[in-house]
């Protein structure tokens, strides 16, 4: 081999060396660029896929927040709602002169109006209870004679019972003694009842009902005059056109009671019924009475401002 052949193929070598080495570079370069891409890219969509995860969970915050401010405001409106309501049936029930009371005719619909006199007792929570059970409103023309048992008028009224004023001594002799004298027994069942439910109901029952004649004994003509003086002052007596029967004795037979109680057809029934001391039987014939109605397709209510007075003839 000649020098110069040797040079020749030093040369070459030497370039081609070279040509591997540009070559391992570029390949160098182009691997680095990928794995920078690859990172790049990479880096991208982690920061995508986070910032996507993060959104998801800022949405279902917030959702959640929402949903839970949503609840609150439901639940206050409610509670408005409920407490104007409250406001509304207290208005409904307090005496206010000028705004008649009562209906002389009967609705279409089937009502009972379950009225106990002369309460409240240790009867009276037995028939909440009852009540309660059926789901039946009813009506109860309190007294001031067993006091022990006043706090019964809060819990019925609260309970969605209408609170009516019977009488405060129930002493016919003291109460027809004369107009006075029962204004003032009634404005003391009133102001009674005010002192556990906020304000004096416009609904009132006289003792013996408006067709009594014991009142006679002590004062002639006192009904025909007592009711038109109380409609005068904003109240409505309230008669019954059925009877439960346990107003002729203590303890009445159960049965007695059963039957007389589901023997009414009216449309509008309003019932007398007593949940005094001695009416225990009255408790214990009260499920049969409201099964029998109920039955009929009647629904229990308690007296309101439209409801029918039932009003009986005076004969004094
Ligand atoms: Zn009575």
């Amino acid at each position: 081999m000649t020098e110069e052949e040797e040079k020749r193929i030093h040369r070459y070598e030497k370039r081609q060396k070279r040509r591997r080495r540009e070559l391992m570079k570029r390949l160098v370069c182009l691997v680095g660029v990928i794995l920078l891409a690859a990172a790049v890219i990479g880096g991208i969509s982690y920061s995508v896929s986070k910032a996507k995860k993060n959104q998801a969970r800022e949405a279902a915050a917030k959702a959640k927040q929402e949903a839970v401010l949503k609840k609150e405001k439901e639940e206050k409106e409610a509670e408005i709602k409920k407490q104007k309501e409250e406001e509304k049936r207290a208005a409904d029930n307090t005496l206010t002169p000028g705004v008649p009371v009562g209906s002389d005719t009967a609705s279409t619909e089937k009502t009972v109006y379950l009225t106990f006199d002369d309460g409240p007792s240790q009867n009276t929570q037995p028939i909440l209870d009852i009540l309660d059970q059926y789901n039946a409103k009813a009506t109860f023309f309190v007294t001031g004679i067993n006091q022990d048992y006043g706090d019964l008028i809060k819990t019925a009224y609260d309970k969605g019972h209408t609170i009516g004023l019977h009488t405060f001594s129930h002493s016919y002799q003291q109460l027809y003694a004369s107009t006075d004298a029962y204004f003032d027994d009634l404005n003391q069942i009133g102001e009674y009842v005010k002192q556990k439910i906020g304000f004096v109901p416009c609904f009132i029952r006289f003792p013996g009902g408006s067709s009594n004649t014991v009142s006679a004994s002590y004062s002639q003509g006192i009904m025909t005059t007592l009711s038109q003086a109380v409609q005068e002052k904003g109240y409505q007596y309230y008669d019954w056109n059925a009877s439960s029967g346990d107003a002729t004795g203590s303890n009445v037979p159960k049965d007695t009671i059963v039957a007389e109680g589901t023997s009414c057809e009216y449309t509008n029934i309003v019932m007398l019924l007593h949940d005094a001391i001695g009416k225990e039987t009255t408790v214990e014939a009260l499920p049969a009475i409201i099964e029998h109605y109920q039955s009929l397709g009647y629904a229990f209510k308690a007296l309101d401002r439209q409801s029918f007075d039932a009003h009986h003839g005076i004969w004094n």
